[in-house]
């Protein structure tokens, strides 16, 4: 086999991606992309980490979602891969949350009381 077959530049960052025990990584230990593999029946496109799922047992696995044809899959967490980069995937949802971020005072507020949403504040509004 030929060793240097296995190490590739990473498509999306440009670091070199070393191969480990004579097998390609599934993704950059760096950015954490990947490449949506044709002999994988993918279309050659950037996959991106758009999210973190914990498998039972506590094993990180990484959501990757291909820009070009939208496709998700996928890939364990492996040794070396960047920390930071995959906690900050990890966290992305948190920091750009769908509503504003103050209304959730507003909402812990009101599902402590009866521990449902209810419309007593508003009411007593204006
Ligand atoms: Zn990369
Ligand atoms: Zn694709």
């Amino acid at each position: 086999m030929n060793e240097s077959e296995n190490i590739i530049n990473c498509p999306n960052c440009g670091r070199i991606i070393p191969a480990e025990k004579g097998k390609r990584r599934n993704h950059c230990p760096g950015c954490l992309a990947a490449v949506h593999a044709e002999e994988d029946g993918g279309c050659g496109g950037i996959m991106e980490p758009v999210s973190v799922w914990v498998k039972e047992g506590g094993n990180w696995e990484i959501i990757e979602r291909c820009r070009l044809c939208g496709e998700m899959k996928l890939v364990e967490l492996e040794a070396g891969d960047n920390p930071v980069k995959v906690l900050s995937v990890a966290s992305k949802p948190l920091s750009m949350p769908p509503f504003p971020i103050e209304k959730m005072e507003e909402l812990t507020r009101i599902m402590g009381g009866q521990g449902e949403i209810g419309g007593y504040d508003r009411e007593q509004g204006e």
